[in-house]
């Protein structure tokens, strides 16, 4: 097991893309699962916290932390059957594109930090991306996992029968029946949402008489066990797209955005221009801009040529064509403006509003897909109210908006705002049949709210938690505000 010790790796470790920044007692850099076992081991016999880490891209803060924080090595990706990959957890997502490509196959779940994340972090997180409209995101695609369980060693992770679940193990028993048991209050309570990275999604678990046990770890955020390998379901990788630009202001971005949904598109993404006019970088949104609307949206389709023809026809005689959209059809062009969308966020980042940059809490908010001018009407009256200036883009189809106020972090009034902000915001979209996160995840900076986004369930996520890690050691604080405090 690789100490990390210099400084720089310190350093590096004691912060992720969220606020809080948290030194750790020590970096880990395990070679293979017995690493990993060993590291658990430790953890858990010196009583402080362990961390999984992959690439520390996460936004909510779950992947900082004071005790040891755990990174893996290994990311070799294996073809197993036609429509199978087991990957290590350190693999990043667009290496796995890499393998997959040359075989015309691939895994659809591109978060705009693909080129960055690792497979164990989307896995974890429940990451998302641009296609999430028409292919789900990562939870669609997890079929299997080994992961290091506290006080427990190396598991495989996979769907059972759920009566061989009900006869198994303690734990497995407790958990299944706790989730059969409860089954129609955890389906009361899931939100509304096409997508959704807040609490464990344990309305995904017990189905078609299976308990899918995978499906309570993709999301999880570290907090039940360390993922040493991650087995994803693969898909022909489709031949053909075009895409759609419009432009639009933030009133009645919902009538455009069903316009194209009504022709089931792979994505509908919504662009911030000012982003890139602050940053002096219009050239990257200019060439797809014919008017002063503050706002790009693209829809894209994709299927064989014969399917993307035929959108191409419905498109062009339905509502959508009176927004008169720019049309792509060149697939390096489609990708260019795919990586215009991924680098939002990044070139966000740079702007300054004196000491104010933009800040995460309510930059993932997501509600049912048909109430998505309420979620832009109350983001705006949110800030404009407050007098913050903002920035909002991201995954219109699904109704998950990344609207960013800016606010600075170092200033105590600036973060009651935050929290003024969020406990408004939250009570809002739960109303809507929304959650806080739809591919985010809690963290800390989220995990007192999940109590009240779930509110009779969260008992059973917190008995689940318990049953897997009963010391408390996986990632304290995130999600599942418990044991609390180190
Ligand atoms: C510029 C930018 C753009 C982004 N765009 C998107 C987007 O489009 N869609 C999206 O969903 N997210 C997005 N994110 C958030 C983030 O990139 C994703 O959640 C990503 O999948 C996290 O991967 P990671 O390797 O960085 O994980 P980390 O940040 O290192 O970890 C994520 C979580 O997983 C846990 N974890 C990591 N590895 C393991 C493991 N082996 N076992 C158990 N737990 C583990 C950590 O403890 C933590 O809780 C974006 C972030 C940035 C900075």
């Amino acid at each position: 097991l690789r100490r990390l010790t210099s400084e720089a790796d310190l350093r590096e470790l004691s912060v992720d893309a969220g606020m809080i920044s948290l030194r750790p007692r020590a970096g880990y850099l395990a070679e293979s699962e017995r690493e990993v076992v060993s590291a658990v081991d430790e953890a858990l016999r010196d009583g402080i916290p362990l961390t999984p880490r992959g690439a520390g891209t996460s936004i909510p803060s779950q992947a900082v932390g004071t005790g040891i924080v755990l990174l893996q090595q290994r990311r070799d990706a294996t073809l197993s059957g036609a429509l199978g990959v087991a990957c290590g957890p350190a693999l990043v997502k667009s290496d796995l594109n890499g393998e997959l490509d040359p075989r015309g196959l691939w895994m659809p779940v591109d978060p705009s930090s693909y080129k960055s994340c690792t497979v164990g972090g989307m896995t974890s997180n429940n990451s998302a991306g641009v296609r999430t409209p028409k292919y789900g995101s990562t939870i669609d695609f997890v079929e299997r996992l080994r992961a290091v369980i506290p006080g427990e060693g190396a598991k495989e992770i996979v769907p059972l029968a759920l009566e061989d679940a009900l006869a198994g193990d303690a734990r497995t028993r407790m958990v299944a029946s706790l989730i059969l048991e409860n089954q129609k209050e955890i389906i009361s309570e899931r939100p509304r949402v096409t997508k959704n990275s807040s609490g464990y999604r344990l309305e995904r678990v017990v189905h078609d008489g299976l308990f899918d046990l995978p499906k309570l770890f993709v999301g999880s955020e570290g907090t039940l066990g360390v993922i040493t390998e991650v087995t994803f379901r693969v898909l022909q990788k489709p031949r053909s797209r075009v895409m759609f630009v419009a432009e639009s202001e933030l009133e009645g971005l919902g009538d455009l955005v069903s316009a194209f949904r009504e022709h089931a598109p792979s994505a509908v993404e919504l662009i911030d221009k000012s982003v890139f006019a602050k940053v002096g970088k219009e050239e990257m949104v200019s060439p797809y801009s014919r008017s002063d609307l503050d706002y790009l949206v693209f829809a894209e389709f994709d299927g064989s040529e014969e399917e993307v023809m035929s959108k191409l026809d419905d498109v062009a005689g339905s509502r959508a064509a009176g927004y008169d959209p720019v049309v792509l059809g060149s697939q390096s062009e489609i990708t260019k403006v795919l990586e215009v969308r991924s680098e939002t966020l990044a070139r966000a980042q740079e702007i300054r509003e004196g000491g104010r940059v933009v800040v995460p809490g309510v930059e993932d908010l997501v509600v049912p897909p048909e109430r998505l001018d309420d979620l832009v009407k109350l983001l705006r009256d949110q800030f404009e109210r407050r007098g913050l200036g903002y920035i909002s883009y991201g995954h219109a189809a699904d109704a998950n908006l990344h609207a960013r106020p800016f606010l600075d972090p170092g200033s105590a009034d600036d973060m009651k705002t935050l929290g003024e902000l969020m406990e408004e915001c939250f009570e809002a979209v739960w109303r809507m049949g929304g959650s806080m996160t739809g591919e985010h995840g809690d963290g800390m900076l989220r995990a007192k709210y999940v109590p009240r986004q779930y509110p009779i369930t969260y008992q059973i996520m917190k008995a689940v938690k318990e049953a897997y890690d009963p010391k408390g050691i996986l990632n304290p604080r995130v999600k599942i505000a418990w044991p609390g405090p180190p």
